[in-house]
């Protein structure tokens, strides 16, 4: 070969090499096909007519009521009373402002009351969660919830943490399956709250923003296993009150567990609300086999929110990824990346996924 043939080859592959390099399989196609793959799976989603039982909205927009509608989506929405956050911190506005949105949201927005359990050791306790909940039934809420502070933060007049099946919030969860409503409860938390630190857990960030809720190194605080074993015992001693223990009622790690409970507690169900991510990570046909015999006790659920401060554009787009994400992995059998993980889709059959996007929900928390 001469040289200047050569040169020209070298030229040419240079060429190419650079091409590759700056234009990696040229990033626009890439990005169109992303925003068809996303539209095309939000497409398939809105056809369900879906709803997200865990949400927290703190405010409403033009644009946000627009995609609910785009979406035919219903949203239940939760709230928490929690005085580590300045807006969570009193009960009465909260709930002002919940019904308002409901109000306002055309029949997409329903409310998941909730008590103050910072009250627990005011004598009147029980008798006043019980009025001013009964008052958020008759003004439409379909739920009530119970959160995380009973177990890990509040504790009695004798410095013992409340725990769930204390006998003070018997006769609330008696009020609660006398009026035919759901308990929505978030007990525990994720097993890495316990520790050791782990970057690799899909909730290791969220101690790292808040925290106030990683017991690590923390003495004096209930185990995981006491907490849910309180939880147990409210499900076994109230058979007539339906629980959705949410975030896979904080058995993320473990779908034999959740499936024994299943098995147990036939008013038992879980929502999927920020925990979609173990279940990308734990072997596909597992979790295919547990979704399909358990068809009829998994609500879906996103924990998303839009807080008072969002930017509301960029909330959205947030919003529109989980539905799309949530889409293809249960409903198709596409690969995709998840926060870094290559994640495959489980193709449920379409009576399943009606099922976990919208009936389940209606059978669980009835008068959605
Ligand atoms: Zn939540």
């Amino acid at each position: 070969m001469g040289i200047v043939n050569r040169l020209f080859l070298l030229i040419v592959s240079f060429g190419i090499v650079l091409a590759l390099g700056i234009f990696p399989r040229s990033s626009v196609p890439v990005a169109q096909a992303q925003a068809d793959s996303t539209a095309q799976a939000l497409k398939a989603f809105a056809g369900m007519r879906p709803i997200d039982v865990h949400v927290h909205v703190f405010k409403t927009d033009p644009a946000f009521q627009s995609l609910l509608e785009q979406l035919n989506l219903k949203l239940v929405n939760i709230l928490v009373m929690d005085d580590t956050l300045s807006y969570r911190k009193q009960l009465q506005p909260q709930i002002k402002d919940a019904l308002a949105l409901v109000q306002s949201s055309r029949g997409h927005i329903a409310l998941c009351t909730t008590f103050d359990p910072y009250k627990f050791n005011n004598p009147e306790f029980g008798a006043e969660s019980i009025k001013q909940i009964n008052r958020d039934f008759e003004d439409g809420a379909v739920a009530v919830k119970i959160w995380k502070n009973v177990g890990m933060e509040i504790k009695d007049s004798q410095g013992r943490f409340i725990m769930a099946d204390d006998k003070k919030f018997e006769p609330i969860y008696k009020d609660i399956a006398q009026h035919g409503k759901t308990l929505m409860a978030h007990l525990a938390e994720p097993d890495v709250a316990w520790g050791p630190p782990d970057a690799s857990d899909p909730s290791w960030s969220y101690y790292q923003e808040n925290p106030q809720w990683f017991l690590y190194n923390k003495p004096g605080f209930p185990s995981k296993q006491q907490i849910l074993k309180a939880r147990d015992h409210v499900l076994a001693e109230n058979p007539h009150l339906r629980m959705v223990g949410v975030h896979l009622g904080s058995m993320e790690k473990d779908l034999d567990n959740i499936a024994a409970h299943f098995d147990r507690y036939p008013n038992f169900a879980v929502d999927t609300a920020a925990r979609m991510e173990y279940l990308m990570i734990a072997p596909p046909e597992k979790v295919r086999a547990f979704l399909i015999k358990y068809q009829d006790r998994v609500l879906y659920g996103t924990d998303l929110d839009l807080l008072a401060t969002a930017d509301v554009p960029e909330t959205l787009q947030e919003w529109q990824r989980t539905y799309a994400r949530d889409w293809k992995f249960l409903a198709t059998d596409e690969d995709f990346e998840s926060e870094g993980r290559k994640v495959h889709g489980l193709k449920l059959p379409p009576a399943v996924l009606q099922k976990i996007f919208r009936e389940n929900a209606l059978h669980w928390i009835p008068g959605l």
